[in-house]
């Protein structure tokens, strides 16, 4: 690969994408864009990227960011315990940096939430340090072109390839970093064929040459998700809806829901349950249902719609919630499926 990195710099700086983030070399716009981007497409970070940086612009702005706002602000993009982070690793910069960013890859380490991914893209894409960023779409890269058959979810098989890289990085480094990832996002594709024509690799890649290119990356099998199910309970009043805070730990901590119950339940089970915890209601009706998968578990979610007077007294307006509170992706449809309900009622 050593022989390519300069058709790889040529490849970048013909092809690459303008994205809000890559207008400079701020640390925080570079944090902040690769924050979100962790596991999530670049199509789907653009927006959330331009509504923070409106309201979030600087790093002593993050540090004093109420949560409530900043979870709605990441509302949708899930892994919430990122937005977390970055708030912490603000106050830290701003306690320990003056409210600088720290320029060396070994302090940025020190941050929450930042790890050696992070800490090598933001050091080598605004400060030149000679760290590689290692991600899926350069280990797909990587692994492709030398048909390598080591398993990439072993630690030792990642250490080994990005020692390699940082072996081969050129002056500009960040950029180097950046047209890798580039490369593996839009040429050496995860899903569907490599669009090989287009690589500034072609020649000497293996499994281009082979076409062995679905053999790789090699990867652990996937574990079996744990399968939970709930039922949940959407009780409204006109276009009053009753939401309740998760708890301070755990999965979606300290986000917005609507009650809801282990277990798929039947209407009479339900209406046993409002009796038992003596919640009025005057009518109550299946309603939709929805499946969401995290990195470990799956909720198959059912629904029901209950008109309750505790709504009508504990209960928020539809748009106040919209605006103001933080609902995880998992209770989104429900929250679409009420404001249609809403609407058809009017
Ligand atoms: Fe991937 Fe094809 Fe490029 Fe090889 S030549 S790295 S398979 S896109």
């Amino acid at each position: 690969m050593k022989n390519y990195v300069e058709a790889i710099e040529l490849w970048y700086q013909q092809n690459k994408r303008e994205l809000p983030w890559r207008k400079d070399k701020d640390p925080y716009h570079v944090w902040i864009s690769e924050i979100m981007l962790q596991q999530t497409r670049i199509e789907a970070v653009i927006n959330y990227y331009q509504r923070f940086m409106k309201e979030i612009p600087d790093i002593s702005s993050l540090a004093t960011v109420k949560e409530d706002k900043l979870l709605k602000l990441w509302e949708g993009l899930g892994y919430y315990n990122r937005a977390k982070n970055l708030k912490k690793a603000a106050i830290q910069i701003e306690e320990e940096y003056q409210g600088n960013f720290p320029s060396t890859y070994e302090e940025m380490l020190r941050l929450p939430g930042i790890g050696i991914y992070t800490a090598s893209a933001i050091s080598s894409i605004c400060f030149n340090e000679k760290q590689a960023t290692i991600d899926g779409n350069v280990l797909r890269v990587y692994t492709r072109f030398y048909a390598d058959k080591r398993n990439i979810d072993l630690d030792k098989t990642k250490k080994d390839i990005r020692k390699k890289i940082i072996e081969i990085l050129p002056e500009d480094a960040g950029e180097f970093n950046e047209a890798m990832m580039e490369i593996g996002e839009t040429v050496c594709l995860p899903n569907g064929l490599p669009r090989c024509k287009n690589c500034p690799l072609q020649e000497k890649c293996q499994a281009n040459r082979e076409k062995s290119y679905f053999q790789f990356p090699v990867k652990s099998p996937k574990r079996t998700k744990k399968e939970v199910k709930y039922t949940v309970l959407l009780l409204k009043y006109d276009s009053k809806i009753y939401i309740q805070q998760r708890k301070s730990s755990g999965l979606l901590e300290n986000m917005w829901e609507f009650p809801n119950i282990e277990g798929n339940l039947s209407k009479d089970k339900i209406k046993k349950y409002l009796q038992n915890e003596k919640i009025p209601y005057t009518s109550i009706q299946k309603f939709i249902s929805n499946t969401h998968i995290f990195t470990h578990q799956k909720w198959n979610m059912t629904s029901y719609l209950i008109e309750s007077k505790k709504a009508q007294k504990e209960g928020k307006e539809l748009s106040e919630i919209k605006k103001e509170y933080a609902i995880p992706t998992a209770f989104q449809p429900f929250l679409k499926a009420l404001e249609l309900q809403i609407k058809k009622e009017k």
